[in-house]
């Protein structure tokens, strides 16, 4: 069952964080909300307690005094206590069914907590709008990101519609794995958007990240030829999307689109494996422990401009 509420009077949606003087996530100074629910499974995710539609248990092995109260309160049998491990507990995702989440309430040392927050859309609007005066004075706003924030689509249409409702400059971060009948709605909810093509080869693609990108590019098409403000983005990843061919291939198709479309490549950024540890799941990029260093950042945007793109962005 979804956590996003849909069918009440009060549309609530699953926020996992909200990042107030945003830099990157659009044009100015902006707020950016995080929500939950992704439909691609990219192993090298930054935000790995996004993926999910529900709402998780975070455990913060830290805080964790070893007293074995969540186990004992957990009906389900979603809790093993590991007493020879720095890691103390393991939560079983597959067992919890997020009950009513006694563990939560049983532990106490807070070393149990939700990774994330149910918000109506006028609490969310609320929260975006309070730095109003720094998007002012910069031609911010704020921007929906996750996840995916095509994923709670009602809701994410919500709380669009009423921050246009209140003057704010509004942008999306987004997968664009979505229906066109459904992307037409957000077309004139949305200031700018920011597309992700990681990987062009759509056989590695599936593989990589579990679902196909033939969508993605139809989608991004449809973006560029109804001439919205559009920029796409790729990240590079190692050994995954920093071949010559994939940086080409993509440079080479978002210089066909209309609109002189630019081209963001994103450096790797390792932070994420903090998070992955929380969730009590595997980094499979715990290897690489930096990003990529300036010169082969813009070797790999050389590849692109040799391709005809308009690349932006820097290391
Ligand atoms: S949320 Fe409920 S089912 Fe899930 S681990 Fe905690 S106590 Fe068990
Ligand atoms: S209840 Fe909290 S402090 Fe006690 S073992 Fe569980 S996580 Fe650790």
């Amino acid at each position: 069952m979804s956590n996003v509420e849909t069918t009440s009077e009060v549309l609530r949606g699953l926020v996992f964080d909200i990042k107030r003087f945003a830099l990157h996530d659009g044009q100015g100074i902006r707020t950016t909300a995080f929500l939950k629910g992704c439909p691609l499974r990219c192993p090298w995710c930054q935000n790995p307690e996004g993926i999910s539609l529900h709402r998780q248990v975070w455990y913060d092995h830290t805080k964790c005094i070893r007293c074995g109260k969540c186990a004992k309160a957990c009906d389900n049998g979603a809790i093993t206590l590991h007493p020879e491990s720095e890691y103390y507990v393991s939560l079983n995702q597959q067992k919890c069914n997020e009950c009513d989440f006694a563990c939560i309430t049983a532990c106490p040392t807070d070393a149990l907590s939700f990774d994330s927050k149910h918000y109506t859309v006028n609490e969310l609007a609320d929260v975006l709008e309070r730095d109003r005066v720094f998007y002012d004075a910069s031609q911010g706003g704020i921007t929906l990101s996750g996840g995916d924030p095509l994923f709670q689509t009602e809701y994410a249409l919500a709380v669009l519609e009423e921050c246009k409702k209140r003057g704010l400059h509004t942008a999306i971060e987004t997968e664009l794995v979505t229906s066109l009948s459904k992307l037409e709605r957000f077309v004139p909810l949305v200031d700018q958007f920011m597309a992700d093509l990681k990987i062009w080869d759509n056989t590695m693609h599936l593989e990589t990240v579990g679902v196909e990108n033939k969508i993605i590019k139809e989608n991004i098409q449809y973006l560029a030829d109804k001439g919205v403000s559009l920029i796409v983005r790729m990240p590079l990843i190692p050994e995954i999307t920093t071949t010559k061919e994939n940086i080409s291939s993509i440079g080479r198709f978002v210089a066909s689109l209309p609109g002189n479309v630019p081209l963001e490549l994103i450096n790797f950024n390792p932070l994420a494996s903090g998070k992955y540890t929380m969730l009590q799941k595997e980094y499979p990029f715990s290897s690489y422990t930096s990003p990529y260093p300036a010169e082969e950042y813009w070797r790999f945007v050389q590849i692109a401009k040799d391709a005809g793109a308009n690349t932006i962005g820097g290391p």
